[in-house]
């Protein structure tokens, strides 16, 4: 438990800082930089998910990500799972379109290719002026607003850019077989109590996923631990191996 109160004060943190921070999560900073062949905060920071999730799943989604904190708060207000199916795959849509203006508005832009990380921020902070408040609240309207309607983390589950990131890096490290932070059960021990369903933030269930031995390998798991931590049979741990390897 005390772990999951670390993760909760860390994506607090997070989000607060999100005022600061946001600009380094732009969608769309990192095309305006792509039309002028700079490589942004954005760009860096997209980079380094896919590089990390590599090793790491989804673990910035469940440790440190400020629209996850935005979420968790929001969970007090709606605290139901959101439906999983087919708006699960909206954000996959999105961010293919999204790829592909980069990479267009990157052929056609101009200039050598240069890197400005803290790029069109104020000495690295990103909301300064009145009308950036706007945008912020708005980028904030539009995560908060899945979780509010639809239940637990939406945004993250439908529409959030940056989890394709991640989902392809994990993939990627499994097909390599490669050590990857997974969650990893031994269903023989569960007692089908579903306090690990209820306990998951990201409102999936995990139960199900342990009888059916599948829980390492769901893509929409960010790795926060609260189903490991809240099992009173220790049915499931972290465990940092190739997936392959530790499958029972
Ligand atoms: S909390 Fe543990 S024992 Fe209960 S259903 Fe989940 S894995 Fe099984
Ligand atoms: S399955 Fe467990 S580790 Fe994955 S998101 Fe749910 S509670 Fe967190």
């Amino acid at each position: 438990m005390k772990r999951q109160k670390i993760r909760r004060a860390l994506l607090l943190i997070s989000f607060l800082l999100f005022p600061v921070t946001i600009w380094y999560f732009s969608p769309y900073l990192i095309i305006q930089a792509a039309s002028e062949h700079i490589m942004n905060g954005s760009f860096i920071v997209f980079c380094t998910m896919f590089l990390a999730s590599i090793f790491l799943g989804r673990a910035w989604c469940g440790y440190l990500c400020p629209a996850g904190g935005l979420q968790e708060c929001a969970a007090m207000a709606n605290d139901r799972p959101a439906k999983q199916g087919w708006r699960n795959n909206i954000k996959y849509v999105i961010w293919v379109i999204w790829i592909a203006a980069i990479v267009i508005t990157f052929v056609l832009g101009k200039n050598d290719v240069t890197i400005d990380f803290l790029y069109m921020t104020d000495h690295g902070i990103s909301v300064t002026e009145i009308y950036n408040y706007i945008i912020y609240y708005g980028v904030i309207l539009l995560l908060v607003a899945p979780a509010l309607i639809h239940g637990k983390r939406a945004a993250c589950h439908y529409i959030c850019w940056m989890a394709p990131f991640m989902v392809i890096g994990s993939k990627i490290g499994q097909i390599l077989h490669l050590p990857q932070l997974h969650m990893q059960a031994d269903r023989s021990k569960c007692i089908s109590c579903k306090k690990c369903s209820k306990a998951c933030p990201m409102g999936l269930a995990v139960d199900e996923m342990v009888t059916k031995n599948m829980n390492g390998k769901c893509s929409e798991c960010i790795q926060c631990g609260a189903c490991a931590d809240v099992c009173p049979k220790g049915v499931i741990r972290y465990s940092f191996k190739n997936m392959t390897a530790d499958k029972k």
